[in-house]
């Protein structure tokens, strides 16, 4: 199979690619992304020696090279997206572009070229927020409710529509939080870590209870693999790791790992929209495609934590640059109060 992976030089995205690539000898990967401050060719370092891959430096909204791209392949796994939420707050419209025409550019270059399967990688955040109980099923009306999630639910709708109108062999995945290797500073997790071994807080939005369903990008990785293969056109499968644990658990949990104080801790005001709780039904993947996930927690947090400590040579120049950037983003706001 010869597999367009679009985004896979982001936190998941490159995980895949090395899965695929270690799981299927005879499979091909061509990565496909526009190196957005999220992308980093450093996560796919070890895989440019592998005469199975191919990296290609584009844009997933350029239909002339996406439809070059599809009559070369024959399938394609999508995780290319704008992805993080409080980004989303700030600039709605690259979110829409990216998230929602580069699906349709995708889809539509699938359709010409007769793709054979397509993974829409998207996200449990698209049924909104859960009360203290109850899970999301594939059946749970969509309330997305951030400007991220409203562009990942309007994606799912423009794939769902290729299957209704076209029968296009597409598929859905919706996943919960993922943790693990090669995951941007910018999030929860890694944010944390990377603070800690510099002795910095770590900011807890609101009251930190917050829940969030967390998984090894691994078992996300695996989970894909199977939909890619033997997931049902038309489709949607639901992934999580029946791990539930609110922001502050992980907080404490990733301070009591590193041996760091309480103190650390600090409250910020709470995101505009923020959910509450998110919780997923997987029952669907693991009964139809025999899914389980190899991680539990505990162990999952013990590698990722380790891998930090030993791969700062990857996270330390992305932490100078946001340092980088809101400094540059601070001076800013000097200047134009001075102005003004
Ligand atoms: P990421 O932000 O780490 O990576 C996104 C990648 O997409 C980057 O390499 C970026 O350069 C690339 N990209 C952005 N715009 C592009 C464009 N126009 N053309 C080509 N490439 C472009 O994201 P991630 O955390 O790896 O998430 C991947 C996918 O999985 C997303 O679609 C996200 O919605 C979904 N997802 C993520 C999680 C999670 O916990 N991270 C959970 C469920 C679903």
């Amino acid at each position: 199979m010869r597999i367009i992976v679009t985004g896979g030089a982001g936190f998941i995205g490159s995980n895949f690619a090395r899965h695929v690539l270690n799981t299927h000898p005879d499979h091909q990967v061509t990565v496909l992304d526009v190196l957005t401050y999220a992308g980093n060719l450093a996560s796919l370092e070890d895989l440019q020696v592998n005469p199975r891959f191919r990296f290609v430096h584009g844009d997933v909204c350029d239909a002339v090279l996406v439809n070059e791209l599809a009559s070369q392949h024959d399938a394609i796994v999508h995780f290319a997206a704008e992805s993080h939420v409080d980004r989303s707050l700030s600039e709605p419209g690259v979110f829409v572009r990216t998230n929602v025409e580069g699906t349709v550019v995708l889809l539509e270059a699938a359709r010409r070229h007769g793709i054979q399967r397509y993974v829409q990688v998207s996200t449990d955040e698209v049924y909104g927020s859960l009360g203290p109980t109850g899970l999301f099923t594939e059946a749970t009306p969509l309330a997305p409710n951030s400007p991220y999630s409203a562009s990942k639910a309007s994606a799912d709708m423009m794939v769902r529509s290729y299957f209704e109108t076209f029968h296009m062999p597409v598929m859905i995945t919706r996943c919960s939080n993922n943790y693990g290797p090669f995951h941007f500073p910018e999030k929860l997790i890694p944010l944390f870590i990377t603070n800690l071994l510099h002795d910095e807080p770590v900011p807890v939005y609101g009251d930190g209870l917050n829940v969030r369903d967390w998984l090894h990008v691994a078992d996300h990785c695996q989970a894909i693999d199977l939909v890619l293969h033997a997931g049902t056109p038309g489709e949607i499968y639901n992934v999580g790791g029946n791990n539930e644990r609110t922001n502050i658990e992980i907080t404490q949990l990733v301070l009591a790992k590193l041996g760091k104080s309480d103190s650390l801790i600090k409250y910020v005001q709470d995101r505009p929209g923020h959910d509450r709780r998110y919780a997923i039904d997987a029952s669907k993947i693991r009964r139809e495609l025999g899914w389980q996930p190899r991680y539990n927690f505990d162990t999952g947090i013990d590698q990722t934590i380790d891998w930090y400590l030993s791969h700062r040579d990857w996270w330390l120049p992305l932490r100078e640059k946001a340092l980088d950037a809101r400094r540059a983003a601070a001076n800013q706001v000097v200047i134009e109060a001075q102005r003004s």
